[in-house]
């Protein structure tokens, strides 16, 4: 399909519209309301991103689709992004690398067309914006560019977006039947967690709603067909507050019932403590989950691991969490990652108890998951265990969790970080 630049500055992304700005697209196209519901469904409970699998549609709108939301690649006018745009994903298995075909992957990412298309873009692009067409025939508007799996059968990808910024987003898999989604809100992170890869490489932008619902599906396309996202995990790279404004949208799409028909209580945005952010949340009501990652039980050491706190120290952070159980009855999860001689102590349990004393909250205890690029250490088993019971013992409570997709790079940011020059 040719592509001028005039179609290309009128690009949508197909997961930016509506329910209702679908409707009124198709509306103009002379098409009746109804088909609205068949593409969400095909969309949504039907997992497949591709227009032409559309067997309810007629041929004409099928095409119509795929044509309409073509999505064009940025690059620097050198073909660049066209080349990446015509590869195929690298699957990483137990650390083995190989690269997969589109059979392999499923119909998530490029076929054959897209590689022809993209080869001619490459050899004969002159334009800014390339021509390349790893989005034809997809509501997506990325490219997968890895996946790796683990044995613990948690997955994760590697998702390149049209400027050629990448994020990660996680699969999780646990014997309770949990399928969670963990996903990105942001390219890179500004937060600088001092435990954490994500932050290495600094901050990029926010990802749009589009973005994050595509990480959604791509995940959900993952399980078998009988299987579906029952969490959503806003914990991947970013700071989920301050890009409300993409993240809302694209969990109200999550949770709509012809949506992926999540239950609200099921989805739980993780913050770094951005008081603002959270005052937000609790203004509007979001029927949400709210995590804060405390990970420190004084702001001595979170100035140190999370720079963010000499800004809005720990008092501000839990007055804002306070606000946020008050206006809506949610408990509030506090974090908290366990680095190995830095806040792991008896002493670092007992103050934190203090802190948390007289409040409706559960602590999430995280044993650190090492990044090889950062020098913390994760502490033993029997540290963790003294740590959880010193805590309940002052009675708080207490949840483990234990990590899960060590094997796949599976703390933020590493996957990236890793194939960074891919
Ligand atoms: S832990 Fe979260 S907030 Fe902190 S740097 Fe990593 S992604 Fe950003």
């Amino acid at each position: 399909m040719e592509k001028t630049s005039e179609t290309t500055a009128e690009y949508r992304p197909f997961l930016e519209y509506s329910k209702e700005e679908l409707a009124a697209l198709l509306k103009s196209w002379g098409l009746p309301g109804y088909r609205v519901g068949q593409i969400r469904r095909w969309v949504f409970a039907r997992k497949t991103d591709r227009f032409s699998e559309m067997s309810d549609l007629s041929k004409e709108l099928r095409t119509k689709l795929a044509e309409a939301f073509v999505a064009p690649r940025q690059d620097g006018g050198n073909g660049e992004a066209a080349k990446k745009a015509a590869s195929l994903p690298i699957l990483i298995e137990n650390g083995v690398e190989k690269t997969l075909s589109s059979a392999e992957i499923g119909g998530t990412v490029e076929t054959g067309k897209v590689a022809e298309t993209g080869k001619a873009a490459a050899d004969g692009e002159t334009s800014s914006v390339a021509a390349a067409p790893v989005g034809f025939d997809s509501v997506f508007e990325g490219r997968l560019v890895a996946k790796s799996v683990s044995d613990d059968g948690s997955e994760k990808l590697l998702i390149e977006w049209r400027d050629g910024a990448r994020v990660e987003c996680v699969l999780l898999r646990d014997d309770r039947g949990h399928r969670s989604a963990c996903v990105s809100v942001q390219v890179g992170c500004a937060m600088k967690c001092a435990f954490c890869a994500s932050g290495l490489g600094g901050f990029s932008r926010n990802l749009t709603k589009s973005e994050i619902l595509e990480e959604l599906l791509r995940l959900n396309a993952l399980l078998p067909k009988e299987e579906r996202l029952t969490h959503i995990v806003v914990m991947g790279t970013g700071e989920p507050t301050l890009n409300l404004d993409a993240l809302l949208p694209a969990l109200a799409e999550a949770t709509a019932s012809d949506g992926l028909d999540l239950g609200n209580r099921k989805v739980t945005i993780s913050t770094v403590g951005i008081p603002a952010g959270i005052r937000r949340l609790a203004a509007e009501n979001v029927p949400y989950k709210l995590a804060v990652s405390l990970h420190a039980p004084n702001d001595r050491i979170r100035d140190e691991i999370m720079p963010q706190n000499r800004i809005h120290p720990i008092a501000e952070v839990l007055s804002a969490a306070d606000v946020f159980f008050k206006t809506t009855g949610r408990r509030v999860t506090f974090e908290y990652i366990l680095l190995d001689g830095i806040n792991a102590g008896l002493e670092h349990a007992a103050e934190l108890a203090r802190l948390l004393r007289n409040k409706t909250a559960i602590v999430n205890v995280i044993p650190y998951n090492p990044a090889p690029e950062l020098p913390f250490k994760t502490p033993s088993t029997q540290t963790t265990r003294r740590f959880v019971d010193a805590l309940e013992d002052a009675g708080i409570q207490v949840k483990i969790r234990f990590r899960k997709g060590d094997k796949i790079n599976a703390a933020c940011g590493q996957l990236r970080w890793s194939l960074r020059d891919r």
